[in-house]
């Protein structure tokens, strides 16, 4: 560990004072760096730097934010390594995976710096009668100006990336603040961002508590705060007076197993098992139910059990691991206990196992009564129920009886089954053939009910980052 606070970041610069955090390898739970914290009266320095880089980011030409986005990608080629190691290290994410989570930050980053000169306008026919002729319409998209931005611990680099990369295109300065658990992602981005030439004030990336980030949420200079976590986000949302909101948060994710699931279980049985278990369950789109026609469950019963006691758990960096610690103990001993109520109500515990710690063996339940925890709500672990259904409808109303509502997935090999899940599921997104955890950087990602309010996705995030701004002109 060094002995000095890493800086965070205020206006482009990197400031080190009194205060700090540490920040812990969650496998080892030593510490692993200090990080400088920041308080209320520098998130108000970075709030009035950032409206005040609102004309030069604005001013900044497409190309020119495309550049700084390529240099990021550069940079980030250049340093994949260390990014999965550090991952590895500060979210306890198996290097596998880390690694993954490194290539789709470099990709969400590819996909903004195309996006930045994309940002184009429409033509309007405005000749709908005779007192409008001779006039023309088009609009423009400008930057809506400052942008508040708040992360979780689970994906430290990409949800960072989901965020920075579309303000950057749309000529937004912002002010980030990232999980306290895992800072050090959002800080060597912003490592990388010093090194281009953004208009200062254009980035902060601040560490610091909710308490000091409450100007984030309040503040009306912040024209548009995003937000990716938990429950939370309602009240920030309630507190966020004049501001666009943009919420993304949890679910409790299902995926049904029809009758002729469309392809060979074998491969029904991996994908469910990498939606459910991957990076411990700590997605907000892993498979937490899993609906299995009634003719196929004992079939597929086995297969699971199989497939999920064999699972190799332990220390992130081994390159065998695929379950690695939970962010905390306190995460772990959370989800054993809603295994622990569930199985007080009389479900059967397929596969699991005691936990050591921070360590909590996958988990695979049946008959799960209804208002059970694991049920209701958003377990956030390596933990899935299974349920068997008879009629496909009753599985679509399964999958909906849910506060929920952020993807789904479909198994099925019949055409008009998948367009009546696409129809009927109440879900930001229906994944057929495939588990509800899937997701590409481009596509347009988020939920409805409990699981938030608007879609993230390059161009789409880029879409509420910006604001239609028309031009009328008549004839002369
Ligand atoms: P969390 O809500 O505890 O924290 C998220 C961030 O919000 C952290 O930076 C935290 O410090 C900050 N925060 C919390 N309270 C705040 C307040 N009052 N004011 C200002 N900031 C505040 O979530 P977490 O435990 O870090 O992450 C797990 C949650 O995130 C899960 O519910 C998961 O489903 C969700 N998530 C959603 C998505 C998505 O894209 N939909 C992606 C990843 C994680």
């Amino acid at each position: 560990m060094t002995a000095d606070p890493r800086p965070y970041w205020l206006a482009n610069r990197p400031v080190a004072p009194n205060g700090d955090l540490t920040v812990h390898d969650k496998y080892t739970r030593e510490p692993i760096a200090r990080v400088a914290l920041a308080d209320a009266a520098a998130v108000d320095q970075a709030i009035a730097a950032a409206h005040a880089a609102r004309g030069p980011m604005q001013a900044l030409p497409p190309d020119a934010r495309r550049d700084v986005l390529e240099h990021c990608v550069g940079r980030f080629r250049e340093r994949e390594e260390e990014l999965a190691q550090l991952l590895c290290a500060e979210a306890g994410k198996p290097i596998r995976d880390a690694r993954g989570e490194v290539t789709r930050l470099i990709d969400t980053f590819r996909e903004a710096a195309a996006e930045a000169t994309r940002i184009g306008g429409e033509v309007l026919e405005l000749q709908i009668s005779p007192r409008t002729r001779g006039y023309r319409g088009m609009t423009k998209r400008v930057p809506v100006g400052v942008c508040g931005l708040i992360t979780p611990f689970n994906f430290p680099l990409n949800l960072v990336a989901h965020k920075v990369a579309p303000a950057i295109a749309a000529g937004c300065p912002f002010v980030l603040k990232p999980a306290e658990k895992t800072p050090l992602g959002a800080l060597l981005i912003a490592e990388v961002l010093a090194e281009t030439d953004l208009p200062t004030g254009a980035f902060s990336v601040l560490p610091c508590t909710p308490d000091e980030a409450s100007a984030i949420v309040e503040d009306d200079r912040i024209a548009l705060l995003s937000f990716t976590g938990g429950p939370v986000g309602w009240d920030l949302k309630a507190r966020a007076g004049r501001k666009k909101v943009v919420l993304e948060l949890g679910g409790n994710a299902a995926c049904i197993v029809d009758a002729d699931p469309g392809v060979p279980l074998d491969r029904v049985v991996e994908r469910l098992v990498l939606g459910a278990y991957y990076q411990s369950g700590q997605s907000c789109i892993s498979v937490q139910r899993i609906l299995v026609h009634r003719s196929l469950i004992d079939e597929l019963r086995p297969r699971l059990v199989e497939a999920v006691s064999t699972l190799c758990m332990g220390d992130p960096r081994d390159e065998a691991t695929f379950v690695g610690p939970m962010i905390d103990e306190a995460a772990a001993q959370r989800v054993e206990s809603w295994i622990d109520e569930a199985c007080a109500g009389g479900a059967t515990r397929l596969v699991g196992g005691p936990r050591d710690r921070h360590l909590l063996p996958p988990a695979l339940l049946e008959n799960v009564p209804h208002e059970a925890k694991l049920q209701r709500c958003e377990a956030f672990g390596p933990v899935a129920v299974l349920e068997p259904f008879n009629e496909f409808d009753a599985a679509l109303n399964a999958v909906n009886d849910s506060a929920f509502g952020l993807q789904a997935g479909v198994f099925t090999g019949r055409l008009e089954h998948a367009m009546r899940a696409w129809d009927r599921l109440v879900v930001g997104g229906v994944i057929v053939g495939d588990v509800p955890s899937f997701r590409v950087d481009t596509m347009p990602y988020g939920g409805v009910k409990a699981s938030g309010l608007g879609r993230e996705g390059v161009r789409y995030a880029i879409e509420d980052m910006t604001e239609s701004r028309l031009l009328v002109i008549r004839d002369p």
